[in-house]
């Protein structure tokens, strides 16, 4: 399989460079040049394999140069980290509802299920090159912690993480600095977010530092992150009888990458009725299903902060296929992202999108009472993205039959469970004693030339 860019000017890659690559060099993501098919019986065949056989068996035509056996491996050491023996559990709510539990990994949120594989696969494809890599980057909470849970210990890998001092939650600071591994390096600036993204993007655009630590990144667009996504929505739908029936699925949704996923495996046969885009007060994705136009707004901050983006960056990758796979016009279109603030879509590709896709808008208030109203119904505390996918699921679907992911533990987002539901919701187990465990982080002021002195003196040769 090739790997072609959305912006139609880069080279095509295979597997192997896609994983490390990252971005396209034309600015655009890369995606496969054509969907790998399972068939009726393929899908029958999924449905007698445990979670890592299907993600192995799913994801081999997407990794060239992997033997289906090598991958098996990985994906069986990947997932037996996972608190819950089915690794994503379906729990019905409801009739014609239920819930995907996206966050039995190790820091409670979906992204854990992509990142405990990306780590495996950047450290095999390193050590097969006898290559080395810096991961820097920055985080406002949770992306950082799974990042750092997928790169501890690993030999090709020094990893740094940079947080805003003061302004990221106890428990998501202390999940990452109670990470004592040498190759784990977290540093909190004495800064905002903002600060931090900045820092970051100075020492990439920084050529020569880049090439000496081999920088890299694990971001939201590398595109193995989001093939291993594609995984839950096929085991999911066949645990409920497809491809004899069909289902469809609620996503809480910021970046865009795991309702993507979602998209794909409709792509690769999964019998999809609709998907679900449930966003918060951040409703430029709503607002383009509702109009076909996309505009950048302000970001406002809300209890599920990890859907609060301005631009969600896997989107490209449907507004490429929504063109007819032209990079041109995506071309234009982000040009016009970029000087105008917006664009919109011809009628016929809002048409298109409207044969799959459906969305809804969740405000606050009504996020806290879906929490209260499920917690009275089924004594389950939902966190607040879950929350906001499940109220779309009932306001949009009410008869089903429909999945919503669960994206984050409640106990990640304590103070809106407590408010909604009257309850402290308690740290899983192997969590309980993140409060007395040893931290370990640098403080650095605002200043790039700092970071790089640091960064230059603790990572490995
Ligand atoms: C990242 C995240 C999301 C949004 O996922 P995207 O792939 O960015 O759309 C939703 N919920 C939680 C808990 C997350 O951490």
């Amino acid at each position: 399989m090739q790997y072609i860019s959305t912006r139609g000017q880069a080279p095509n890659l295979t597997f192997p460079d896609v994983l490390l690559t990252g971005l396209a060099r034309d600015g655009g993501l890369y995606v496969p040049d054509a969907w790998p098919q399972l068939s009726a019986e393929d899908l029958r065949a999924i449905r007698e394999l445990s979670y890592p056989e299907a993600a192995a068996r799913i994801l081999a035509p997407f990794m060239d140069g992997i033997g289906e056996d090598e991958l098996l491996a990985m994906t069986r050491d990947a997932y037996a980290v996972f608190a819950d023996p089915g690794v994503v559990p379906l729990r019905q709510l409801s009739d014609g509802h239920w819930l995907m539990e996206l966050f039995h990994g190790p820091t409670l949120a979906f992204k854990d299920v992509a990142m405990q594989l990306l780590g495996r696969l950047f450290d095999r494809e390193l050590a097969r090159r006898q290559q080395r890599v810096t991961i820097v980057g920055a985080t406002s909470g949770d992306t950082g912690s799974a990042a750092i849970e997928a790169c501890r210990d690993r030999d090709a890998i020094d990893i740094f993480i940079l947080f805003p001092q003061g302004r990221v939650s106890e428990v998501q600071r202390r999940q990452m600095t109670t990470v004592l591994s040498d190759n784990v390096h977290n540093i909190a600036i004495e800064g905002t977010f903002d600060d931090c993204q900045a820092l970051v993007k100075g020492a990439f655009n920084d050529l020569a530092f880049r090439d000496e630590i081999a920088m890299s990144a694990v971001n939201s667009i590398n595109w193995a992150r989001v093939v291993a996504q594609v995984v839950y929505y096929i085991t999911t739908a066949v645990a409920l009888g497809a491809p004899d029936k069909r289902v469809s699925f609620a996503v809480p949704t910021g970046n865009f990458g795991c309702v993507f996923a979602g998209y794909v495996a409709a792509k690769m046969g999964l019998p999809v009725d609709k998907l679900i885009v449930a966003t918060n007060r951040n409703d430029i994705l709503h607002r383009f299903f509702q109009t076909g136009a996309y505009r950048k707004d302000q970001v406002v901050a809300t209890q599920s902060p990890s859907m609060d983006i301005q631009v969600a960056s896997n989107f490209e990758r449907l507004l490429f296929d929504l063109a007819g796979r032209d990079g041109a016009v995506v071309r234009g279109q982000m040009q016009a992202l970029a000087d105008q603030d917006g664009f919109e879509v011809a009628p016929d590709a809002l048409a298109q999108a409207h044969e799959l896709f459906l969305s809804h808008r969740v405000d606050e208030a009504t996020t806290t009472a879906t929490m209260g109203e499920v917690y009275r119904e089924t004594g389950i505390a939902l966190d607040p993205h879950s929350a906001v996918g499940l109220r779309a699921a009932r306001d949009l679907l009410p008869e089903g039959p429909v999945i919503t992911l669960s994206t984050a533990h409640p106990a990640k987002f304590p103070d809106a469970v407590e408010k909604a539901c009257g309850q402290h919701p308690a740290l899983p187990e192997h969590m309980a004693d993140i409060y007395e465990r040893e931290e370990r982080y640098a403080v650095l002021p605002n200043d790039l030339a700092t970071l790089q002195g640091h960064i230059r003196g603790l990572r490995r040769d």
